[in-house]
């Protein structure tokens, strides 16, 4: 997952797609948030998220993170993940408020990960479902169970806008 430094440039494929969804937003935020359909989709979707945070946080996984990133190393937020990220996955981060970095400065880590974890709201599906070994043995079936759904819920409203999204830009002159 390390990535090397040289493909932090300012021309890094991450850096690129930022500035691309920063342009998306300007001209076409406004007129995205008024659809009605990509409007329920974002409300829905911030609820969805919600609730997968509040699950973590009642289960301890968030605890378990935050002591993987001070007492034990660093998390598992390697560097390189951000390239999963494609435009409209960030534009949808945008459409929810979020700010993205302007400048690309990690090497060690992934681009959105600061001091207090995870910069987005809406998160590639392989951050919302992966649970590492430690949180395996450590969470109880149940809970696992309890996680799994919800996420898959917030995963469903965010794979249906980003096709809306999609859908929507590719109609627009
Ligand atoms: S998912 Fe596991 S390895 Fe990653 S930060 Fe959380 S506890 Fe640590
Ligand atoms: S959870 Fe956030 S900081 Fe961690 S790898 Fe995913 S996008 Fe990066």
């Amino acid at each position: 997952m390390r990535k090397q430094p040289e493909s932090q440039s300012a021309c890094s494929p991450i850096q690129k797609k930022i500035e691309q969804a920063h342009g998306l937003h300007a001209t076409w935020g406004d007129s995205l948030k008024q659809d009605l359909n990509i409007n329920a989709l974002l409300k829905k979707l911030e609820r969805n998220i919600e609730n997968t945070k509040n699950i973590m946080l009642e289960i301890g996984l968030v605890a378990e993170c935050k002591s993987c990133e001070e007492e034990e190393g660093g998390s598992c937020c390697g560097a390189g993940i951000e390239n999963r990220y494609d435009v409209v996955d960030l534009l949808i981060n945008l459409l929810l408020g979020i700010s993205l970095p302007t400048l690309v400065q990690s090497d060690n880590s992934c681009t959105f990960l600061e001091k207090n974890g995870c910069t987005l709201t809406a998160r590639h599906v392989l951050c919302v479902n992966y649970i590492c070994d430690k949180l395996q043995k450590k969470l109880a079936h149940e809970e696992l169970i309890r996680l799994q759904e919800c996420a898959g819920e917030e995963l469903e409203t965010q794979f249906l806008l980003h096709e809306e999204i999609k859908k929507r830009l590719g109609a627009s002159p």
